[in-house]
């Protein structure tokens, strides 16, 4: 069996990951699992460029041998704000600082702005690295509106404010199975899948 592990310490993003992958042939580890403690500096430019250093170190620690890493960098782009907070989505505002209030100031930003400028997406960009070196990367994206008022309690981060006018609400206010089959995170895996 392939094992894979996926260098992520963020339990939302794990139970996403399985979900999707689920019915493969695959043994999936998070970094705990499989035993690696390692802190990388994420500095790329681009949601790639993250995704690539944190699957190429993590594929040089011992444990991680003759195992299928896979990394990913997210975040939220809203046009309106030139693209903001993009790779630095985690950071924005704060590391620490809660979504509640994250979301709160970017609703702000754009008091006023109109559904057709509202328009964001989120992105996910997911990195593979191999056994022999090789890395590969695929991209997936979500299309949607920052919202007006934050709305629902599921997923996490954003999510509240993340209106798709195709569904009517925003990915906070489906259930996780749906959001995996359109989300950003969702497309980038599947496309993963293909490959590994
Ligand atoms: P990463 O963990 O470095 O990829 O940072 C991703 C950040 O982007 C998260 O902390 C969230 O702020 C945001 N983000 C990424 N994907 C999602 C999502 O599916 N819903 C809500 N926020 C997301």
């Amino acid at each position: 069996m392939k094992k894979i592990i996926f260098a992520t310490g963020n339990e939302d993003k794990m139970k996403e990951i399985r979900m999707i992958l689920a019915g493969e042939d695959y043994e999936i580890l998070s970094m705990k699992q499989a035993g690696i403690d390692i802190d990388i500096v994420e500095d790329g430019k681009t949601f790639e460029e993250n995704a690539i250093i944190k699957a190429t170190a993590i594929s040089k620690v011992k444990e991680a041998e003759g195992c299928i890493v896979l990394a990913d960098d997210s975040g939220l782009e809203v046009d309106y704000l030139n693209k903001e907070p993009g790779i630095y989505s985690a950071r924005y505002e704060g590391v620490d600082t809660p979504y509640e209030i994250k979301n709160r100031i970017i609703i702000e930003r754009l008091n006023g702005v109109p559904d057709e400028q509202r328009t964001a997406r989120f992105v996910c960009a997911i990195a593979a690295a191999f056994p022999d070196g090789r890395v590969e990367t695929r991209r997936g994206t979500i299309e949607g509106r920052i919202a007006y008022e934050p709305a629902g309690d599921n997923g996490f981060g954003y999510d509240p404010i993340f209106y798709v006018p195709e569904l009517g609400k925003t990915t906070a206010e489906i259930p996780p199975e749906e959001k995996n089959n359109l989300s950003h995170r969702g497309n980038a895996l599947r496309a993963i899948k293909e490959i590994i």
